[in-house]
């Protein structure tokens, strides 16, 4: 048994750390103490001294090398704030969220000698700096229990009940199996889903994670974020959820108490009002692509502007054309207007281009409009391109070497477009250099890490 508790101050990470580990016969580390103990001094003076910089570079330092092996772990309450802790502490342990209300944390702390880390009065900094985790806390957890009202010992038995049974009960286990068997995803992985229902095969601590869309069979998801949980040695499997109607698939989620969801084609809109949190981007585009839960609440985030945005980075304030109005165009939008780049829509259907041109105050026009634009950056955000149609949006006389062509078609990973781009000379990003980096924001949302972008690539193989 590996165990992180994870959680705010006042949540009772220590007592509960003490007691599971002298209950259990394993050991107990607490990182804080290791950190004191290594620096000589106590937290307060490490703050004192060398700020908050100062006490974080040593908590990386100890928590890089805790030692292998069953323990109980108790850390500190910014800890997840890191990825690299994160990916450190995740790896083998099951990690168990302790919350508590902020009236309960108030009393628990009001007399400690901890430093603060804002100017705020106690309750505001709770407050404020709770908001702030939540997310962080939610990604990394596999587990959570709220202490307000529990004993030490209560805790103890909540863990030790999940480490045995898991959240997700066999009946409802039983139901996914079957939803699966009539979804029409590849027979190989309703084979593989058995395993769910496979009480030798099945672990109880295992999370679960997915994909919605409709269709939803051909994306790659499921292959690549196994692979990464797998990497990291954390024990969680993701699904494919194939069906047209979302909330049949959300109270499929519920009842398998899912952690987090990947939504594509035709959800990204649809799913918003089921959510309780939508993050800032994600409200600006006007689609979520990435759902996590934590307890009630419900996040949503958008993870395709960024896949769009990190390759055109050196391309700020220049003139672009998007291509197509779609879902992907938004993010698209959004994503070059915060390189402060001077965008024009140019869509089949021009009053779509119009709509989205409203939204985001900018130049639209037919697809035809192109010749007379000479954009330095290109992105197609139409689906011309996909297999198994291989078109290209533009031909070789429309294109200039001067040009950057971003096409985010990424089935086939070398579009007709990308190819005639090449060949006229123009610098060219593949829709697969989107998805990689959808894929790794995504992936630190569901968990709390954050894998480099060569981990993603091998990971897509
Ligand atoms: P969408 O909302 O359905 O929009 C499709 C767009 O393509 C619309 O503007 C549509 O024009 C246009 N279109 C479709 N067929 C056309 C044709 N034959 N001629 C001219 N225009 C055509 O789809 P989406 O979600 O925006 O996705 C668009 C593409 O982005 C897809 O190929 C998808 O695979 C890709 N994508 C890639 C990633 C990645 O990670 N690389 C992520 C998300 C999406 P009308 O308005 O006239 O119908």
């Amino acid at each position: 048994m590996r165990v992180v508790l994870i959680g705010f101050r006042g949540t009772g990470k220590t007592e509960t750390g003490r007691l599971l580990s002298r209950l259990t016969s394993v050991p107990f580390l607490d990182t804080d103490a290791l950190i004191e103990a290594s620096a000589g001094m106590t937290i307060h003076d490490i703050f004192r001294r060398e700020g908050e910089e100062g006490f974080r570079a040593r908590e990386r330092e100890v928590i890089r090398a805790l030692p292998p092996g069953e323990a109980v772990i108790g850390t500190g309450g910014g800890v997840i704030l890191d990825p690299a802790n994160v990916a450190a502490l995740r790896k083998g342990s099951t990690m168990v969220l302790l919350e508590a209300d902020e009236a309960v944390i108030e009393k628990r702390i009001a007399a400690s000698t901890r430093p603060p880390l804002t100017t705020l009065p106690l309750r505001e900094e709770i407050h404020e700096l709770l908001e702030l985790r939540r997310p962080h806390y939610a990604a990394a957890a596999d587990f959570r229990i709220d202490t307000s009202l529990k004993s030490p010992n209560e805790v103890v038995l909540a863990i030790r009940k999940f480490l045995h049974d898991g959240t997700v009960p066999l009946q409802a286990r039983k139901s996914l199996v079957q939803f699966f068997a009539g979804s029409g995803i590849p027979e190989s992985e309703v084979a593989e889903a058995r395993i769910l229902t496979d009480v030798d095969l099945w672990d109880p601590r295992t999370c679960l994670y997915g994909i919605v869309g409709y269709p939803a069979t051909q994306s790659r998801s499921p292959a690549l974020f196994n692979r990464l949980f797998r990497q990291y040695g954390i024990t969680s499997h993701y699904l494919r959820f194939q069906d047209p109607d979302l909330l049949r698939i959300l109270r499929l989620a519920e009842e398998i108490d899912i952690r987090g969801l990947s939504v594509t084609i035709p959800f990204k809109q649809e799913i918003i009002p089921t959510l309780t949190d939508v993050e800032l981007h994600a409200d600006a585009i006007g689609a979520v692509n990435t759902v996590v839960w934590c307890g009630s609440r419900c996040f949503g985030y958008n993870t395709d502007w960024i896949g769009i945005r990190e390759p055109l980075s050196d391309h700020r304030g220049e003139k672009a054309v998007i291509l197509g109005a779609g879902g992907a165009a938004a993010a698209a939008v959004y994503a070059l207007q915060s390189l402060d780049m001077e965008v024009t829509i140019l869509n089949r259907t021009v009053e779509k281009a119009a709509s989205l041109a409203e939204r985001f105050d900018c130049a639209y026009g037919p697809s035809s409009a192109f010749d007379r634009l000479n954009p330095a950056v290109v992105v197609n955000a139409t689906s011309i391109g996909m297999e198994p149609e291989l078109k290209s949006p533009l031909q070789k006389h429309q294109l200039r070497s001067s040009m950057t062509v971003f096409d985010l078609v990424y089935t086939p990973p070398e579009t007709p477009l990308i190819r005639i781009a090449r060949n006229s000379g123009c610098q060219t990003i593949p829709g697969t250099e989107m998805f990689v980096r959808q894929a790794a924001a995504q992936f630190r949302h569901f968990t709390g890490i954050a894998p480099s972008l060569e981990l993603v690539r091998s990971a897509m193989e």
